[in-house]
């Protein structure tokens, strides 16, 4: 089985072809790791697109958010504007469909789907002291977080808190392999769609291969500049823009 894993596409619908594109008939399903909209300018498409696709999903904050769950107080003043922007946009089945996600831990076909920390969704997993619940917490050895937008991970092994450093993928192929050790746990990032922040400006994503025991990081590229324009054009907040060209 080959499981597409999304996370964090905030609403960039180039940037999902792109991926989708990239990796066609090379899955049997797709789960999504949360935030499907904020940030960006396509949030009816990306819902509409994901929606059909996904066997698996689970929210994420500005999911929540932009739905009128929770409220606004960790997002700073231009999330916050694009949080009331994408709910405007929003159709009211669209709108429907974001609030009736359910929060994680997720469990399906032996993985365990969270969009932040193990018990909290808003909570950030940056450092092996924040990925130590996620770690032990799982019923199975490989979990899925988002939420940092940082490709990558953690692995647990004989008392040993390790991070998964990604070696660049070699230049014939789109992603970097990571072979999964059995006895050892995992916390893993497939980075995000929309919105990378490591500095790499493409899209990331992951395709777990469970009978193979390895998880492939893709990196794929996309036309960056077409969604900016449709930012601009929708009034959206420059840095917002800029950011997304930077991939941070
Ligand atoms: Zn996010």
């Amino acid at each position: 089985m080959r499981c597409l894993v999304l996370s964090d596409v905030h609403a960039n619908a180039t940037a999902l072809a792109a991926a989708l594109a990239a990796c066609e008939k090379q899955w049997d399903q797709v789960v999504c790791l949360g935030d499907l909209v904020g940030y960006g300018p396509d949030p009816n498409e990306v819902v509409e697109q994901l929606r059909g696709l996904v066997t698996a999903i689970i929210r994420g904050n500005h999911d929540k958010a932009a739905c009128g769950l929770g409220d606004l107080e960790d997002f700073n003043l231009v999330a916050r504007s694009v949080v009331e922007w994408t709910h405007r946009q929003l159709h009211p089945e669209n709108l429907r469909y974001l609030a009736e996600l359910p929060a994680g831990p997720l469990h399906i076909d032996g993985l365990t789907l969270v969009h932040g920390a193990f018990h909290d969704e808003d909570e950030y997993v940056f450092v092996p002291e924040q990925a130590l619940d996620g770690l032990l917490l799982a019923p199975g050895a490989v979990t899925f977080f988002g939420h940092t937008h940082l490709q990558g991970g953690f692995s647990f092994r004989d008392l040993e808190l390790d991070m998964i450093s990604l070696k660049p993928p070699r230049a014939a192929s789109r992603f970097a392999v990571l072979r999964l050790q059995s006895g050892s746990r995992y916390l893993l990032n497939p980075g995000s769609i929309g919105q990378p922040r490591d500095g790499d400006a493409r899209a990331a994503f992951a395709i777990v291969d469970s009978d193979q025991a390895v998880v492939e990081f893709w990196r794929v590229p996309y036309d960056v500049r077409s969604v900016q324009e449709r930012m601009r054009r929708a009034g959206l907040p420059e840095p917002l823009v800029q950011r997304l060209a930077a991939g941070h």
